[in-house]
């Protein structure tokens, strides 16, 4: 089964505003800052505000709404970065096998330039 949800990942913290994060867009479905260790010239991750552990989770949880929002959230994050023309890559890592760090869903936006077979 899926485990719960924790409040102390490190993404909650991000969203409490107890550890500062280089946030490039917010609004009350998503939260976008850079990846402390970025693999690509733009590295930023994507998370909804809700506590939603996976992907799987989030989508098989959250209401329609929340979701479209959070999508379109990722959509206006490339478009604020200048990645549409160029194009970039979304990756999202779910448990043990994909290694997966974080449990607070997030996804992964890479651009900025040529973009090798596999990331993150
Ligand atoms: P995952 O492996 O869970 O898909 O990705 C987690 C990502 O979060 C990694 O790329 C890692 O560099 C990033 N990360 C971990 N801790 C922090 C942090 O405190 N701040 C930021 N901005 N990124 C973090």
């Amino acid at each position: 089964g899926r485990p719960p949800y924790d409040d102390g990942n490190i993404f909650a913290r991000i969203l409490r505003g107890e550890i500062p994060a280089r946030k490039v867009h917010e609004d009350d479905h998503a939260l976008a800052f850079h990846d402390i260790a970025p693999q690509a010239p733009v590295h930023v991750l994507v998370i909804p505000k809700g506590p939603y552990v996976s992907a799987a989770d989030f989508l098989t949880k959250a209401d329609a709404e929340t979701v479209a929002g959070f999508w379109r959230a990722v959509a206006e994050v490339a478009r604020k970065l200048g990645l549409e023309d160029a194009g970039y890559r979304l990756l999202t890592n779910m448990g043990h096998d994909a290694g997966q760090e974080v449990p607070h869903f997030h996804v992964h936006v890479f651009g900025g330039g040529p973009l090798g077979p596999m990331l993150a």
